[in-house]
């Protein structure tokens, strides 16, 4: 069983999907936990380049191509094995991510990403997908907090980066939406304004109904 986490910087999908893991192995699951990018020795590589300030100015293809590069690597090497193995997987980010930031934030488009998937990820779909949308100003007043303390730390000028974010991430939650409206049977979206413990009861009620199936 192959389930993702979706959802904008500071959703609280990592916290939940420890949650959800700690959940799991308490009923006796075998579960594997792993995130995109990053999971992997080439991943984590990826990972580190991507969010170092100074490769900023990576243009959005290449961006898109490292990416799937990642997502191929985590494939081959830690999700397809424990599927095999009958593993249940719980990932911190997929496709859809790529889809919203890339497709959406970067505007390279929805079409070329879901392409790339089919081609990069030989079509391996997630059994589910839970997308924790907070209410929009929320999300973006939590992502500004990180990103104003990275800002802060690099002397930028944190109004002008403000700014852009909030387009930026009015793309990305937009695109999030949209992958909902378009595949209702796998994703599940989840407003998450609610306490992480009763976010985590809605959560366990909606894996507890597909396992079963
Ligand atoms: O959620 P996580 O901490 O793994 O994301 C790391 C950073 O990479 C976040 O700032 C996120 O917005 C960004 N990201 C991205 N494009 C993706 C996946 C993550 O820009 N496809």
């Amino acid at each position: 069983f192959f389930l993702t986490f979706e959802g904008l910087d500071g959703s609280g999908k990592s916290t939940q999907l420890r949650r959800l893991a700690q959940w799991l192995e308490a009923r006796g699951e075998s579960v594997v936990v792993t995130r995109q990018p990053g999971g992997t020795r080439i991943g984590d590589g990826i990972r580190a380049l991507l969010l170092d300030s100074r490769t900023e100015s990576i243009s959005p293809m290449a961006e898109l191509g490292f990416m799937f590069s990642d997502r191929a690597q985590s494939i081959a090497e830690v999700i397809r094995p424990a599927l095999d193995a009958g593993k249940i997987v719980l990932c911190d980010r997929y496709t859809d991510s790529t889809e919203a930031y890339q497709g959406g934030g970067r505007q390279l488009g929805s079409e070329l990403v879901r392409n790339l998937h089919q081609v990069m990820c030989g079509g391996l779909d997630p059994d589910l997908t839970l997308l924790l949308l907070p209410d929009f100003a929320r999300s973006l007043e939590r992502a500004r907090r990180r990103n104003g303390r990275v800002a802060a730390r690099e002397g930028k000028d944190e109004g002008r980066f403000e700014q852009e974010n909030e387009i930026f991430y009015r793309r990305v939650f937009d695109q999030y939406g949209e992958i909902a409206r378009r595949e209702p049977l796998r994703v599940v979206a989840i407003e998450s304004d609610e306490g992480i413990e009763s976010i985590h009861q809605h959560i366990v009620h909606i894996v507890e109904e597909r396992l079963a199936r």
